[in-house]
């Protein structure tokens, strides 16, 4: 970076070719663009602002990005370098560029895997708990209504009994495939426990939320699965009341589940907040 801001590149070695895919020719010389345009739009920010700090305070680059690499993929390139002063008063940093691409995906899928169920694919209770208590500090903190819909299998155990277990996990994932079909992509569903699952939905008031689920109880209750013929779900379904903590909401949502249960189940039973606020 010369005393005026601009900057370039004195140096690249040969191993930015394999990095970029493009020869030396095309990235050095004085202008930086070629090299720079190569990072992806989302993470260029993140760069410049590093390179900046750097600048102000001479401190150490340390940054991860992604670039647009001259076959059309995608890589993970880490970044090192360290700045030194200049005499005229510009800056030089000198340092390594790594290609870290499949340590990325790695860490990718551990993410992904521990945020999942392995069964159905979908949330899973621990992911699910997290989501709630941010979707319930959001729906406080701008005044929107919180429903939460907890659904099980009815009499699962015969399925499990009559056909075996690797029909009832078959059950199990096309229950939740149903569901996740159903829903709104800002919706969320997960995985509580063995057979039961949970429905969060932001934006939405218990009628609203009511008419969810009992779109959801026909959809299960009229899909047809190949040996079994048909099986039913009961739904529990709340609405988050002002001042109302996770365990409160989950409990009141068993509570609905349980009563849809007690009346016969293959049924829809909401419950209005203890407070009264419905
Ligand atoms: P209810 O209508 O009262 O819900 O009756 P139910 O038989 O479904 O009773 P409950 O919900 O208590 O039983 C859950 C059963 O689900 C027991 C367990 O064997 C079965 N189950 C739990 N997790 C799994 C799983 O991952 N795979 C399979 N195949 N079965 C499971
Ligand atoms: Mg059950
Ligand atoms: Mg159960």
């Amino acid at each position: 970076m010369a005393p005026d801001g601009s900057r370039s590149f004195p140096y690249f070695s040969e191993g930015i070719v394999e990095l970029g895919g493009l020869p030396l020719e095309a990235i050095s010389g004085p202008e930086t663009d070629p090299a720079m345009s190569r990072i992806l739009p989302e993470d260029a920010e993140r760069v410049e602002a590093q390179t900046r700090h750097s600048a102000a305070t001479m401190d150490n680059v340390h940054v991860e990005f992604r670039a647009l690499h001259a076959d059309g993929s995608i890589r993970w390139i880490e970044c090192r370098s360290t700045p030194q002063r200049e005499a005229d008063g510009g800056i030089l940093w000198t340092g390594i560029l790594l290609d870290i691409t499949q340590r990325k995906r790695a860490e990718e899928r551990v993410q992904a895997m521990a945020i999942t169920d392995g069964l159905t694919g979908i949330t899973n209770r621990q992911e699910f708990s997290r989501l709630l208590d941010k979707e319930m500090e959001r729906a406080s903190r701008y005044a929107t209504p919180l429903s939460l819909i907890m659904y099980d299998l009815d009499h699962f155990k015969h399925i499990n009994d009559r056909f075996g277990h690797n029909t009832g996990d078959d059950v199990l994932k096309t229950v939740a495939g149903l569901v996740n079909d159903s829903i709104r992509g800002i919706d969320h569903h997960g995985r509580w426990g063995g057979e039961e699952f949970m429905v969060l939905l932001p934006h939405t008031g218990l009628e609203a939320a009511s008419r969810v689920a009992e779109k959801l109880r026909q959809t299960i209750a009229s899909h047809r699965f190949e040996t079994l013929g048909s099986v039913t779900a009961s739904f529990g379904v709340v609405e988050l009341a002002g001042g109302e903590n996770s365990r409160s909401l989950a409990q009141r949502v068993d509570e609905a589940l349980y009563r849809a249960k007690a009346l016969g189940r293959n049924r829809v039973e909401a419950q209005a907040s203890r407070q009264g606020a419905q």
